[in-house]
């Protein structure tokens, strides 16, 4: 470490405390790393980055001190959530410090259908907290009992509930974000509605979000439902109608493709050997009529088992979304995973994709509403109506061979969202980036945020560092 950043330190501990500091070798590396190892090319590219400190400031005001003195020694800032993204989001790329949010989680508020907390407070807690007042979170992913409304909002894009609100980007689902600008004197900015949406899915370099609105939703009580068939297409026709259907409420409706199932080890004995899966979070009032009418289609419900409120596992939830990809690879670590988004022609996507790559990809399905409109060069957040999401698992051959299938997904108009790159531009489509870029040039005049993860951001002082721990200097 060098002098600046032992005189930073100190600086910090004065501040925080020494136990809101941490700077031992183990601490460093859990506090810098997110489930980027899902990608075989980010392990190769992201092992071993590390920050130099990190820190837990406990109010806006002991952040916004944090900040100034991050500022003065020019040094890496990165903001930290709860760690589950997947591309290496909260990676520091240069050293520097991690700023974790743990402790900013105040839930401030529940009330005529919006949650106001701050950027820390976690999904699983809020969810509780609305559920006992009558509501629930709109949207949430998979990691929800873990993860943060900040990270959620900075790095993810949807899940649980998107079926039918969709993901974060849409309608209304955002009410207002507040942001710390990272300056000599940091200031907070707030953005409200759609106006907010430019500081959403950033990755951190747009500001520290520090306090979020959110619209929610009447609760409901779900009935968890898997049902099964060995026949594909018979149980993505049901399961389509199904997701189509207005007039049922629901929270998820994802698809399997045999062997995925055989990846659900504590669900062995409900799971059919060599069979498809359909997993559903239904209204419990219309689960006898969707099993029946699932039974009328010629398919088995194998799985019902009321959620319960307050929320208590087991959660089907936790195999769906980008839980599934983690159940695959504790079974089989040469696995992988795309995330694509298929057009109306989804039946013939498949088709095309089993043939050229036969025995390479399994599909896994999720449907959504609104929210993200699919083109063959990614995604954006302006759609509207159903649309087949797949986080499809594929077997790593080669670096070579994963772009060969993203080739060929864009020819056959298959939109990819590529998970194997830690730059915000190249895992999806934004096409508010000017916005984006603009928020940024606003708030980080110094370019001190997540460096390296905003491609298109033209000021990166830290580019021409070693690309490694403690690189500046
Ligand atoms: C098993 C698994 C399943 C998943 N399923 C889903 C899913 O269903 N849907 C989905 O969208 N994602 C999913 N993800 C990705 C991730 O879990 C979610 O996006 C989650 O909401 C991230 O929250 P976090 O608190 O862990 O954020 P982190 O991973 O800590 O941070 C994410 C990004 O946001 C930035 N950030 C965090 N907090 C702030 C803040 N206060 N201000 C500014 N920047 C901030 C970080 O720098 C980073 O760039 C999944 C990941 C895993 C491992």
């Amino acid at each position: 470490m060098n002098d600046r950043l032992e005189c930073l330190r100190d600086e910090l501990r004065a501040l925080l405390g020494a136990e809101h500091v941490i700077d031992s070798d183990e601490a460093l590396a859990g506090l810098s790393k997110d489930f980027f190892w899902y990608s075989p090319v980010l392990s190769r590219q992201l092992d071993g980055k590390r920050a130099d400190l990190a820190v837990r400031p406990g109010s806006i005001d002991e952040l916004r001190a944090v900040v100034r003195f991050c500022f003065r020694a020019g040094v890496p800032i990165v903001s930290r959530g709860a760690g589950t993204g997947n591309y290496g989001q909260c990676v520091p790329l240069y050293g520097g410090v991690v700023v974790d949010m743990a402790r900013l989680d105040r839930i401030h508020s529940v009330a005529g259908g919006v949650v106001r907390a701050e950027a820390g407070a976690r999904l699983g807690t809020i969810e509780g907290v609305a559920r006992a007042a009558g509501w629930e979170l709109r949207c949430l992913p998979s990691t929800w009992v873990k993860s943060t409304i900040g990270g959620f909002l900075c790095g993810g894009s949807g899940g649980i509930g998107s079926i039918t609100w969709g993901g974060i980007n849409a309608g209304d689902n955002v009410k207002s974000v507040t942001v710390m600008t990272c300056e000599e004197e940091p200031r907070l900015l707030r953005m409200e509605e759609r106006d907010s949406l430019r500081a959403l899915h950033t990755y951190g370099t747009t500001g520290f979000m520090v306090e979020v609105e959110m619209r929610l939703a009447p609760k409901a009580d779900y009935e968890q439902l898997i049902l099964s068939s060995p026949d594909w297409d018979r149980l993505l026709d049901w399961s389509d109608r199904a997701a189509r259907n207005d007039a049922w409420h629901k929270r998820l409706v994802t698809q399997f493709e045999w062997p995925i199932p055989s990846y659900f080890k504590p669900l062995a004995k409900h799971l059919r050997s060599g069979e498809h899966a359909s997993f559903l979070l239904v209204a419990r009032s219309l689960a006898d009529e969707v099993i029946a009418s699932s039974a009328a289609a010629g398919l088995a419900c194998v799985y019902r088992q009321p959620l319960p409120d307050p929320p208590r596992p087991p959660f089907i939830t936790d195999y769906t979304w980008n839980h599934t990809t983690l159940w695959a690879l504790k079974s089989d670590p040469t696995v992988t995973y795309l995330q694509s988004g298929f057009g109306p022609n989804f039946r013939e996507q498949f088709a095309e994709l089993h043939r050229r790559f036969p025995g390479e990809i399994m599909f896994h399905l999720e449907w959504m509403a609104g929210g993200i409109k699919f083109t063959p060069g990614g995604m954006d957040g302006t759609g509207g109506h159903i649309v087949i999401i797949g986080i499809p698992l594929v077997f790593f051959r080669s670096e070579e061979r994963l772009q060969e299938i993203i080739r060929v997904c864009g020819e056959i108009g298959v939109g990819i969202a590529n998970p194997h790159t830690y730059r915000l531009e190249e895992g999806g489509r934004h096409p508010n980036i000017a916005d984006k870029r603009a928020l940024k040039a606003e708030v980080d005049p110094a370019g001190l945020l997540n460096p390296g993860k905003m491609k298109s951001y033209p000021h990166n002082r830290f580019e021409l560092a070693p690309p490694s721990a403690g690189a500046q200097g």
